[in-house]
């Protein structure tokens, strides 16, 4: 039977002011969930919008940062420019390095960072950053609210743990991860507006005797999800910042990375730029170290 264009169901479009408000809708079907839509409205193209929209922009309780008892609490409507303006320790210069890089001002100030990682693309710039400072999701439905930590939700490329019915909240950065110095640098083809070729976020903390106390190396755009390069950063415990820890990067593998070929770069090159990108990384975190009052001269030059 042919379906009449005046039979074909209309799309709805809902604006809800509350969280509440939005689960309950969520719990009725199948809706799209549109943040700042700069990943929603390039993937829609120029076809009409068939689907059901929830538009979270009236949500005013998701837009903010804010301590809760033992975690740092980002909003799913925090936007990148909201990043860059926030006041945040040194371990987050990592997030804040991407979100400048994050397309351009207009991009910042309309995407989200929960659309950045609710879109799942390998080559999300905020996904190594929040790697490397241990963050959680926070996900709420009718059902309640559940946890999960960062490389549990993203399942792989476009994929993400969320569930029909389910709304990102938010983020969750424990404090015990926004300990040490961070970096993050990304290699295009171009300096702006482009899609990331490999990109890496570190983060490092020493203790009293100078050594690497704690270390998160995280790198995207090399594998369907960015990761944390666990056997390197075991590796790197107990070194001294500088040229010990350069050494053991020296001639580490970098096998747990699983790069693609692509217009962008062949696996190989993208291999060998991650592993450059994390010397470098790790170099410019030795370099803010050695500046650090408050480390009191345990980083030697
Ligand atoms: C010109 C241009 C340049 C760009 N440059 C970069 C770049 O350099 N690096 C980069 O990483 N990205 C880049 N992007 C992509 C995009 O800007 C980011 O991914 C942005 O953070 C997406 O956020 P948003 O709020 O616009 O998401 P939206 O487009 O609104 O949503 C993205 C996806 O997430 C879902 N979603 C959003 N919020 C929620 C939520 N709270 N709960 C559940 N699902 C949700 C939506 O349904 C949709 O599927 C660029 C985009 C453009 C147009």
């Amino acid at each position: 039977m042919t379906v009449q264009a005046s039979e074909a169901p209309l799309s709805r479009y809902v604006r809800p002011a509350s969280t509440e408000e939005a689960l309950d809708l969520l719990a009725t079907g199948n809706w799209r969930i549109l943040a700042g839509g700069t990943d929603f409205f390039p993937a829609q193209g120029n076809r009409p919008i068939r689907d059901d929209i929830l538009d979270i922009n009236g949500l005013e309780e998701l837009v903010d940062l804010h301590h809760r008892d033992d975690h740092l609490f980002i909003g799913a409507r925090a936007t990148w420019s909201q990043i860059l303006r926030a006041e945040l320790p040194p371990a987050f210069d990592a997030l804040k390095l991407a979100a400048r890089e994050v397309g351009s001002v207009q991009i910042q100030n309309r995407g989200t960072i929960a659309g950045n990682l609710c879109n799942a693309s390998p080559a999300a710039d905020g996904v190594p950053p929040l790697l490397a400072l241990d963050a959680e999701v926070e996900l709420a439905s009718l059902a309640g609210r559940r946890i999960l930590p960062l490389d549990a939700f993203l399942l792989g490329s476009r994929q993400t743990a969320r569930q029909p019915g389910e709304l990102l909240t938010g983020l969750r950065i424990p404090t015990t991860s926004t300990t040490g110095v961070s970096h993050f640098l990304k290699l295009g083809a171009r300096s702006y507006l482009i899609i990331s070729i490999a990109m890496v976020a570190v983060r490092v903390a020493v203790g009293q005797d100078g050594r690497i106390e704690e270390v998160a190396v995280a790198v995207g755009a090399c594998s369907a999800v960015a990761q944390r390069l666990r056997r390197l950063e075991t590796a790197l415990i107990g070194r001294r910042v500088g040229d010990d820890a350069l050494a053991a990067v020296a001639d580490w593998p970098f096998d747990e990375l699983t790069p693609i070929d692509d217009v962008r770069a062949t696996a190989g090159y993208r291999r060998k730029a991650a592993a450059e990108l994390v010397r470098r990384a790790l170099r410019q975190a030795h370099e803010q170290m050695v500046r650090d009052p408050s480390l009191e001269g345990r980083v030697a030059a």
